[in-house]
């Protein structure tokens, strides 16, 4: 594919560079403009179509320009944008008890927010108001948000580019699973190691910890998955202190990982978390995210912890539809089947490419580290030069993973095998090429 050419996007990346921060647009040597999208399928600026296999970034749970989501989207913003979160709103109850519902919190309550970050810091604000105690304990390798107090718990030093967090953060290990001292273990010694050092750091807090905080399966953190019951056998560490477990599913969430609803269902064996977070695809787009927590919880916080727009009408309206769709459609039943063949074709591909290390995932989550050939050496080099030659084959991707040598495969839950097959085909070209480039 030629470099971009049209002066229209010429000039607005001028203008964007002009106006906007500079680590903003840099995914691509040539930043994509997309204009629009259909199903799995998205337009640049130039007409070029593409295969999204990112979603947006995990965004686009269903699909894009879902007819259902649109239809309500505009209806509700045909009546009234915005009343306010100070009065009742049908949308809102409709879609709290659906989310209720599926959390598997018993009495929940749902509080609904415009972000990952907010849902996080609510999180964290619930715990530490609960538990009188602003000690949290976090995963290494970790990803939550970009506020301070959500930045400031991330386990990974280049997410967090400040440590002026109002919280102490105690990092534990069970996050990367395939690096690091306990990469030889097998999954159960793995799982003692990882709640020995829970119980170490535990032991050395100051007083009163308020929470554990982790994501099911580490998205930012390159798509690594504990062995189940993990989570399970911290939270009985927790459960004899009274430590609150929260679960961030806002990757996790809504059946994108196949085997559960949720990510923490994988760690089910110890009961249902104390408070989730949730976020990205519910909207399908629209800014969304939200905290479920037991009523104990959630009500310990005052009658003044409004957010402006969480739970606006017309958020709501959309994804309440977005997510009647998925449900009505079993989209996690095709999240396991498609995400299962998808990651049998990239593990044979694998097999053959001396830069991938391995190929890892659940359902439609899946990550494919990448090395210096033959070695173990992480290779953030190569993972760019796959990402752009995927570009020109038409498939967009998503990379991440502590030295940015992981490619994230996160596409809409729709997926269907064809597309699976086209993408991963257009994928062994690009690791291909990437290879020859470096020999
Ligand atoms: N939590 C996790 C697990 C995430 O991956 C992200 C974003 O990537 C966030 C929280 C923050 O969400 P947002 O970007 O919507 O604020």
């Amino acid at each position: 594919m030629a470099a971009m050419t049209d002066p229209t996007h010429s000039a607005l990346l001028a203008r964007h560079r002009a106006v906007m921060p500079d680590w903003l647009a840099t995914y691509y040597r040539e930043p994509l403009e997309i204009t629009h999208g259909e199903g799995r399928r998205v337009w640049d600026a130039e007409g070029r179509e593409y295969l999204d296999f990112f979603g947006g970034i995990l965004t686009t749970m269903t699909a894009h320009a879902l007819p259902e989501v649109t239809k309500a989207v505009s209806e509700q913003a045909g009546r009234i944008l915005h009343s306010s979160t100070l009065y009742l709103s049908r949308t809102a109850v409709e879609l709290a008890e659906r989310i209720a519902a599926l959390s598997g919190i018993p009495d929940a309550r749902v509080f609904f927010t415009t972000s990952g970050t907010e849902a996080n810091d609510t999180a964290l604000l619930l715990a530490t108001t609960f538990r009188r105690s602003n000690q949290i304990v976090a995963l290494r390798n970790s990803y939550h948000g970009r506020s301070f107090t959500s930045i400031g718990i991330t386990g990974n030093s280049s997410w967090s580019p400040t440590s002026l967090s109002p919280l102490q953060t105690l990092y534990v290990h069970g996050g990367i699973r395939s690096r690091g001292p306990f990469a030889h273990l097998t999954d159960a010694q793995f799982v003692a190691a990882c709640v020995e050092d829970l119980r170490d750091v535990l032991g050395q807090a100051n007083g009163t910890v308020a929470a554990l905080i982790a994501e099911p399966v580490q998205g930012v953190g390159g798509f690594t998955s504990p062995p189940d019951g993990l989570l399970a056998a911290f939270r009985e560490v927790l459960a004899e202190r009274g430590i609150l477990w929260i679960t961030d599913e806002v990757q996790t969430g809504w059946g994108r990982t196949g085997d559960h609803f949720w990510g923490w269902q994988a760690h089910a064996q110890a009961g249902p978390p104390d408070i989730l977070t949730f976020a990205k695809g519910i909207g399908n787009g629209l800014s969304m995210g939200g905290v479920v927590a037991r009523a104990e919880v959630m009500n310990c916080l005052d009658a003044n912890s409004l957010s402006t727009f969480g739970g606006s009408p017309v958020t709501t309206a959309g994804a309440l539809a977005n997510l009647t769709y998925l449900v009505d459609h079993d989209l996690q039943g095709n999240a396991r089947r498609v995400g299962g063949l998808l990651l049998a074709r990239l593990q044979s591909i694998a097999a053959a490419s001396p830069v991938v290390r391995e190929v890892r995932g659940r359902g439609l989550m899946i990550g494919v580290e990448l090395v210096e050939p033959g070695t173990d050496e992480p290779s953030p080099a190569i993972a760019t030069a796959v990402l752009e030659a995927a570009r020109e084959g038409g498939l967009l991707i998503g990379k991440g993973g502590r030295a940015g040598n992981v490619l994230r495969i996160a596409p809409p839950l729709t997926l269907t095998v064809a597309e699976a097959e086209r993408g991963a085909a257009v994928l062994q070209s690009a690791l291909s090429e990437a290879h020859a480039a470096t020999t």
